[in-house]
């Protein structure tokens, strides 16, 4: 789907008329491509007390290539940072302010452990967001508030939610800002998430609080940043087109072998996409009861590392004019399928260890909607499967998350009236849709070898959409 008032805003004449009559200018969001840089500039970095991060933000410094800068305000960590290897400059005052001299800025809040220790926050964003480009990355980095010791630390660091998430709302410009909480001992397993929410591949995604954990299982996979899925095996349900296609896609494009599949009506698509991505097509209305058993056999022989549960259909009604049929199509194939296709595979040691297992939720499922109680059931059971499930793959070192889309430009919003479609377009920070691939991209992050010590987590695609946040 096209928006054309983003175009047209973006136009010459268009950008002039918005500006005169004081209309919002979406901005054109910068999106992750192979013949670009994903990462450059300079990078702002700010500390509370005694932060436990740094050697992690140095890590990841030095692995992307990216100048940094440390931020005067933070004083007594100057010296610090320096002995962690991590700074070539310092942000002068009189640097502050200029407009887009820096790509991102982070900040280890990892020690602090009062709310008489906030303050530094201010300081940094203070002299530091205006300096921020467009497109520019904010990410706070904390310990989980639930591991916390004590009440005060436990609250200091729940606080930093509101700051992140106001952030996002007042930076605009295409900028996002999201919250990492690293629990103690899982410093390793941050990588392949900072990466993420510093790269133009999370484009869309942006006043989100993701958990880092302990990895799971025996061992960790070597891989390569370039093809990280390089020798795995996806599978993707709903393939055909939309958001699946793309998930499917950008998978290949990580390396690895795509099986797609989706109902036979949808054959031909199906097997185009997955001819242009050397992936293998399955026919299969993942409802049907023989689904799971079929899908099973079908994979058997040479095991699966990745599944995408991304099929899913709508058929909105008010509950009262709402049919059975409609009610029960909707749960099962949204739902239920998910739940019988990942018995089969788990049961079976199809998914091999150390696995992934990625479901399409929706903002629907943690707002709800008017005309959408079957959806946003079954929605918010894709949410409660993670939560429940992820304890239990642990061991194996399976992780399970869930993407919660806003609103994206498929054929699916394309049947939404115009006046609510344009509603679900704007009512963001980033006052637009997403894309089929900032939800792809998303799925590929979380089914990242790196992105081990992440499961159980919910992780919203929606420009920091106004609807549940
Ligand atoms: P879409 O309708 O464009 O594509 C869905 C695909 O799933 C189709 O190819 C369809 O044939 C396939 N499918 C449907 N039922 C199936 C079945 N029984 N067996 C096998 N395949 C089946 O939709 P989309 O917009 O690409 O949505 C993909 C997912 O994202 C869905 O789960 C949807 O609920 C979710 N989502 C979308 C949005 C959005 O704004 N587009 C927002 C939130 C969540």
């Amino acid at each position: 789907m096209n928006d054309s008032y983003l175009n047209f805003v973006n136009s010459p004449f268009g950008a002039r008329l918005a500006r005169s009559l004081g209309l919002p200018k979406p901005e054109v969001l910068r999106r992750y491509r192979a013949d670009r840089p994903e990462f450059d500039g300079m990078v702002a970095i700010g500390a509370g007390r005694e932060p436990h991060l740094l050697d992690t933000l140095a890590t990841l410094v030095t692995s992307i290539g990216v100048t940094s800068v440390a931020h005067g305000s933070a004083g007594l960590w100057v010296p610090l940072a320096n002995r962690h290897g991590l700074m070539t400059g310092r942000f002068e005052a009189a640097e502050a302010g200029s407009p887009g001299k820096l790509t991102a800025l982070l900040f280890d809040a990892s020690g602090i452990e009062d709310s008489t220790q906030l303050e530094p926050l201010h300081g940094f964003f203070h002299d530091t967001l205006r300096s921020l480009g467009k497109c520019g990355r904010i990410i706070v980095l904390g310990r989980p508030p639930e591991a916390c010791t004590t009440p005060r630390a436990w609250t200091a660091q729940r606080a930093l939610e509101g700051l992140t998430r106001s952030l996002g709302k007042e930076a605009r410009r295409g900028v996002t800002a999201n919250l990492v909480y690293v629990a103690q001992g899982a410093e390793a397993n941050t990588e392949a998430t900072l990466r993420f929410f510093l790269s133009p591949r999370s484009a869309y995604v942006s006043g989100q609080v993701v958990r880092i954990g302990s990895a799971g299982g025996t061992r960790l996979p070597a891989f390569d940043w370039q093809q990280p899925l390089a020798g795995r095996r996806a599978v993707v349900t709903g393939a055909a087109r939309g958001i699946g296609a793309s998930i499917a896609s950008v998978l290949a494009a990580e390396g690895a072998h795509v099986i797609g599949i989706d109902i036979p009506s949808a054959r031909e698509a199906l097997e185009s996409t997955m001819q242009q991505l050397n992936g293998t097509a399955l026919a299969f209305d993942i409802a049907a009861p023989e689904a799971p058993a079929h899908i099973a056999a079908a994979l058997d022989e040479l095991g699966v590392d990745i599944v995408v549960h991304n099929a899913g259909i709508t058929k909105d009604k008010t509950i009262a004019k709402m049919t059975d049929a409609a009610w029960q199509n909707v749960i099962d194939i949204n739902l239920g399928a998910q739940e019988r296709i990942d018995d089969a595979l788990l049961a079976g040691g199809i998914l091999r260890d150390g696995g992934r297992i990625v479901a399409v939720s929706s903002i629907s499922g943690i707002a709800g909607n008017l005309g959408q109680t079957n959806y946003a059931t079954s929605k918010a059971g894709v949410i409660g499967r993670v939560q429940s499930m992820a304890p239990h793959l642990h061991a194996r070192g399976i992780t399970i998350n869930a993407v919660a889309p806003g609103f994206i430009e498929t054929q699916m919003t394309a049947k939404i009236p115009l006046a609510i479609r344009e509603a679900g377009r704007r009512m963001n920070s980033m006052s637009q849709g997403g894309q089929p691939v900032d939800v792809a991209q998303t799925i590929a992050w979380l089914a990242h070898p790196g992105s081990a010590g992440v499961s159980g987590q919910i992780v919203r695609v929606c420009g920091q959409s106004l609807i549940g946040a």
